[in-house]
């Protein structure tokens, strides 16, 4: 009480200090936001710039800062990017020569082509991969699960048979299951379709016996279902991009669909599950931990959420040490020049650098210096494990 009342008296004394006729500054109470258009210059105390305010896309600050800089072009170890989507490059040898050129230009060993399709479409690229000689052990396809209409007659035994024929064909694991899969997808009967419904078991049984990983996409980030307000950290993404933003009265909010995915993790044990995006919870890692603590059957991916690991390195460091064999890499959209900033951030001590997508985050990333034994479980020996029909070729013991 003592220390607080003290407190009090000093901020009052600098907000009159502050506060003085002659001087600029409009004083506020304690704890209250400053007026638009201004910002905090002092205790309790805003003001507003002199002239014209640009945009805060015309702001543009360069860094003053000088320290080492170590960018990695090329990663330090083989990579398998298990969320691979390289598109119509796959389809044709043209472009999987295209593809094999980008790969090796950044080290990456493994495409893992997560796009979720299944039966022809699924042979087809199969069989331009297994006719590239160059490429035939550098790519592998994931198999799909159309979940729309789910629940109607006939459909769980049909889709187990095409995981079944697919797999045959040689598919490697299962995804990447779409975000719509518990969101919007809906049922034969028109309701939506949980990821957690039970009548989805016999189809994860079966995953599990072809010891398929299922590769999930659950939700969007949590930002996404908050006010689009000048609070939100993702303001200008979802201004960019207002498809983005999820509002409460059309879809379920982000804590009943983790919920019902945390379920469907629990309810099947002998699955395994890798949760796409770090599940969404890079930005909350001690919530991931307790995931990957009490759920063995669970293994997480980090496509697309590198903003949220490069602004944390300490805890970053010590949660990839922690949970070093349950962590695989991944990129999500391919785009070549993208990956390096995943390798300085992995690789280095660097600070305080760019991001590739400034949407995304307005801040700067840190390097998270992770020891080669890490490096090469997250790069690709977990994956290898996820997956044994992938070839070990190319791979450092
Ligand atoms: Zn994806």
């Amino acid at each position: 009480m003592l220390r607080r009342s003290f407190a009090f008296v000093l901020t009052l004394s600098a907000t009159q200090a502050f506060a003085q006729p002659g001087r600029a500054g409009t004083p506020i109470k304690p704890g209250d936001p400053c007026p638009a258009g201004m910002t905090l210059v002092r205790p309790d105390n805003c003001q507003a710039p002199v002239g014209a305010v640009p945009s805060i896309l015309d702001y543009r600050p360069k860094s003053m800062l000088k320290a080492p800089t170590n960018p990695r072009m090329k990663a330090k170890f083989p990579v398998i990017d298990f969320h691979g989507h390289p598109r119509n490059l796959v389809g044709s040898a043209e472009g999987l020569s295209s593809l094999q050129a980008s790969m090796d230009s950044i080290n990456v060993q493994m495409m893992i082509v997560a796009e979720n399709v299944s039966g022809d479409r699924l042979k087809s690229t199969i069989a331009a991969i297994a006719a590239h000689p160059t490429m035939k052990d550098r790519a592998r396809v994931l198999t799909g699960i159309q979940f729309r209409g789910a629940g109607s007659p006939g459909w769980v035994e049909a889709t187990i048979k095409q995981l079944e024929a697919d797999v045959a064909a040689g598919a490697v694991g299962v995804g990447e299951i779409g975000k719509g899969f518990g969101q919007t997808t809906t049922k034969a009967d028109g309701t939506r379709l949980r990821v957690n419904d039970p009548i989805l078991t016999p189809i994860w049984e079966a995953c599990a016996r072809l010891k398929l990983a299922v590769f999930i996409h659950t939700a969007d980030p949590e930002a996404f279902y908050l006010p689009h307000d000048l609070t939100n950290e993702r303001w200008l993404e979802m201004s960019l991009f207002p498809g983005r933003a999820i509002s409460p009265e059309v879809h379920p909010n982000f804590a009943e669909v983790m919920a019902e995915r945390d379920s469907l993790f629990r309810a099947n044990p002998k699955t395994t599950f890798v949760a796409a995006h770090m599940g969404w919870h890079a930005h909350d890692l001690g919530r991931l931990g307790k995931m990957l603590d009490e759920m063995p059957n669970l293994y997480t991916e980090m496509g697309a959420v590198l903003y949220d690991i490069g602004r944390q390195p300490r805890a970053a460091h010590d949660f990839f040490i922690k949970y070093q064999d349950r962590i695989l890499f991944g990129k999500d959209a391919f785009e070549p020049e993208e990956y390096p900033y995943y390798w300085r951030v992995f690789e280095t001590r660097d600070d305080y650098f760019d991001y590739y997508r400034p949407y995304h985050a307005f801040w700067k990333l840190y390097g998270i210096d992770l020891p080669d034994p890490v490096l090469k479980k997250i790069y690709y020996a977990n994956a290898l494990k996820l997956m044994p029909a992938v070839p070990k070729s190319g791979f450092p013991k």
